[in-house]
């Protein structure tokens, strides 16, 4: 159904926030290191409108269910487990830092795939965040709404996810990757212009998320924490990279060993990869990439047969770099490959899937795309 056909008016503008994919620099984020995400072409799209009495109507034209109507007074954190909450929750947290926002109608839809790694819960906040600091004259930054995104995750929804998703879905720009500093949010736009160098991303979705994931996360948070602990710095940000061996003697826990050199090395490849784009060489991150992955499988263990065949497949014939990508378990991986290879690889891993007896993997092309934006 469309707005008008179920509220009865034309919506006041429409909005657009996308999903995002990481580039490199996994787990670092709550250890206040960097990440480097980009903005995929797929979004999250709202309708709407304001309204003064206090209601909430929300409606997704991708669930079923129809329109859920709740009440600004009446937000209550943790309470709703349906999809509503995601939108609910930016409202909440819009109230919460004082901002007067007295009801909207909102109608949403997104081309964002769910639960894949790449943060459509994220483009579904930014999305409504967007809409509303627009609409209310709110004022707020690109930067300040993914903080909101994010508290509305954390505390209504009652997801433990960092600033990077809602900051690249926010605040990503055409052909660049965003560098982001977990620390003190600092952000940088690094060129990444594919298409000018004949080179494409590729996204290949597993389809698959093993239960293991659930309470890994968790796990290796603690891991990194008493790393930290251990070596006398608040976080592991605080570890240079030229100071990891020493580091790594100095702990004599083999599994804190291993979470250790993973974030400080990847924090490292970070800026490895900085250096490289910026200097305009993207084919060079390609290995990069791949020790990436090596890091994530063999020192953070977060890895999957499914993950591990995309990229010993993709790189075996011919891509340049490849690497999963987000928190592990199932969900995505990355490829980076000349465009003319695009379509062997893809075929390449398609029957490496099949030959594993896998279910078939969704592969799409990640152009870096627009953060957030109007578009009517
Ligand atoms: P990810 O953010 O990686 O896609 P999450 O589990 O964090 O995975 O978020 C997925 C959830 O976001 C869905 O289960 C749903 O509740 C909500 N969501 C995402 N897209 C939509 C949509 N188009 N309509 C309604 N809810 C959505
Ligand atoms: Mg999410």
């Amino acid at each position: 159904m469309s707005f008008q056909e179920l509220y009865g008016t034309a919506p006041e503008g429409v909005w657009a926030a996308p999903g995002r994919v990481n580039l490199i620099g996994e787990y670092t984020d709550f250890n206040e290191g960097f990440v480097m995400p980009l903005a995929l072409p797929h979004t999250a799209v709202a309708e709407v409108s304001r309204r003064t009495d206090g209601i909430i109507r929300l409606y997704s034209a991708d669930i079923e269910g129809g329109i859920v109507q709740l009440h600004v007074d009446e937000l209550e954190p943790l309470t709703n487990t349906s999809w509503a909450a995601y939108p609910a929750g930016v409202v909440w947290a819009l109230r919460e830092a004082g901002h007067a926002v007295t009801g909207a109608d909102i109608h949403l839809t997104s081309t964002v795939p769910t639960g894949a790694g790449l943060s459509s819960s994220a483009a579904l906040e930014i999305v409504t965040a967007l809409a509303l600091n627009d609409l209310y004259e709110l004022g707020l930054s690109a930067q300040e709404l993914a903080v909101i995104a994010q508290r509305a995750e954390n505390a209504f929804v009652g997801v433990p996810c960092g600033i990077m998703d809602q900051t690249a879905s926010a605040c990503c720009t055409e052909g660049h990757a965003l560098y982001l500093d977990c620390r003190d949010l600092t952000t940088r736009q690094v060129p990444f212009d594919l298409a000018a160098q004949g080179l494409q991303l590729l996204v290949v979705d597993t389809r698959v998320k093993h239960a293991l994931g659930d309470g890994a996360y968790a796990e290796r948070r603690e891991g990194c924490e008493e790393g930290a602990r251990q070596l006398g710095v608040t976080h592991l940000r605080d570890v240079a990279f030229e100071q990891l061996p020493e580091a790594l003697d100095r702990l004599d826990d083999e599994k804190v060993r291993r979470y250790v050199r993973h974030i400080v090395s990847d924090d490292h490849r970070v800026e490895q990869t900085i250096a490289l784009l910026d200097a305009g060489d993207i084919r060079a991150i390609g290995p990069v990439l791949i020790a990436g992955h090596a890091s994530l499988r063999d020192d953070l263990r977060i890895s999957c047969e499914e993950l591990d065949l995309v990229v010993e497949t993709a790189v075996a014939a011919g891509a340049i770099g490849a690497r999963m990508t987000g928190g592990g378990f199932g969900g995505s991986a990355i490829v980076l490959l000349e465009a003319t290879d695009a379509e062997a690889v893809t075929k390449a891993v398609e029957e490496a899937f099949a030959a594993a007896g896998f279910a078939a993997p969704r592969v799409f092309e990640a152009t870096p795309s627009a953060g957030a934006h109007r578009l009517a």
